[in-house]
């Protein structure tokens, strides 16, 4: 099968690859869309702490369903339209026994540890897998991964009806908690972000902006909460001063959740965290129910306009090289999607 591997870091393109032999379990879904996710330019880069090499990278994959073995197999039929999380997890350490495989103890992640779906086939785990109706178009979702992420981060974060949300990084993810938020029932939004395309599209979704870079950031923050501190907030940024624009700007028994993978261990004034009772909530990944209800939120249509909105480009998956460099250079680019098969 063709495909796109990376051999060591910096050091990627097409070729020929066996395609995947399935086990018990498993499934193998024919590739026709799939999203590059800042985790695969972390790959493809090197900066992945753990990344497998050589590698088919790739996690935000929709495809058809081409083979399915044992366990499981009678939910499906060949040719359905499906998606899957790309969590492999252990199933016995104690995260695994609390349904949280996410942060499983020994967790793996298709498209890092094992090979992904910038193919024309990838390998799953049947119990992952999701049918979509074959109706809707497939590049939305294509972003149901990414819309999981952001799924969980609301989830994890006990949002209530109408409470207000800050969102630090106004990237995909952060838009789509947005979204999410919004959807959820969330009051004023606010984004935090330095580029101006990412205020804009949030605008257009509704959410107030703000640019960290401006001098009078302090006053137009809480002004865009009508002078308020806020119920939620999501550091969806990875830079020092976003976590501390959270713990600054979280109101007293707030929550603040870590989205971000940061670069290194960054500080936090402890102190507030105590002098307000601030409730610090890390996310990782997405669980799989967070998995199932993007999927349901993608089938139903609920976020169409939005999702169209976030995507700014589809190559061709002979063009993948330069895919991944708009993605990584193009500050106004959103998500950005390689067509694999038909
Ligand atoms: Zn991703
Ligand atoms: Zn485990």
């Amino acid at each position: 099968m063709k495909a796109l591997v990376i051999r060591q870091p910096k050091d990627m393109s097409i070729c020929d690859a066996p395609k995947p032999e399935l086990r018990d379990g498993e499934a193998l879904i024919k590739v026709k869309y799939i999203g590059i996710c800042g985790t695969d330019i972390h790959v493809y880069n090197g900066h992945h702490p753990t990344a497998v090499f050589p590698l088919i990278p790739g996690h935000e994959f929709v495809g058809e369903l081409a083979e399915i073995k044992g366990e499981g197999a009678e939910s499906f039929e060949i040719g359905d339209m499906v998606v899957a999380q790309e969590v492999l997890a252990c199933g016995r350490c104690d995260a695994c026994a609390k349904g949280e495989d996410n942060v499983c103890e020994h967790l793996k992640i298709i498209g890092v540890h094992a090979d992904g779906g910038f193919a024309e086939y990838v390998r799953v785990k049947t119990k992952k897998m999701y049918r979509i109706p074959k109706s809707i178009d497939l590049k939305r979702a294509a972003l149901i991964e990414p819309l999981a992420v952001a799924v969980h981060d609301v989830r994890m974060s006990d949002l209530k009806v109408s409470e207000s949300v800050l969102i630090v990084g106004g990237g995909p993810i952060g838009l789509l908690i947005g979204c999410v938020a919004q959807a959820a029932g969330a009051g004023r939004i606010v984004v935090s972000e330095v580029v101006e395309s990412r205020r804009k599209l949030a605008e257009q979704f509704g959410f107030a902006t703000v640019n960290p870079l401006d001098e009078d950031f302090d006053t137009k923050l809480l002004a865009a909460n009508g002078g308020k501190h806020f119920d939620v907030s999501f550091e969806a940024a990875g830079v020092p001063s976003a976590i501390t624009t959270c713990v600054d700007y979280t109101k007293n028994t707030g929550t603040i959740v870590q989205i971000a993978m940061t670069k290194g261990p960054y500080p936090v004034d402890t102190g507030k965290l105590f002098a307000k009772e601030l409730r610090v909530q890390g996310v990782r990944i997405h669980n799989q129910y967070a998995f199932a209800c993007a999927t349901n939120m993608v089938a139903m249509g609920m976020l169409d306009d939005k999702l169209d909105a976030l995507i700014s480009k589809v190559f061709p998956f002979d063009e993948v090289a330069d895919a991944f460099a708009y993605a990584e250079t193009c500050k106004d680019a959103f998500k950005v999607l390689v067509k694999i098969t038909d």
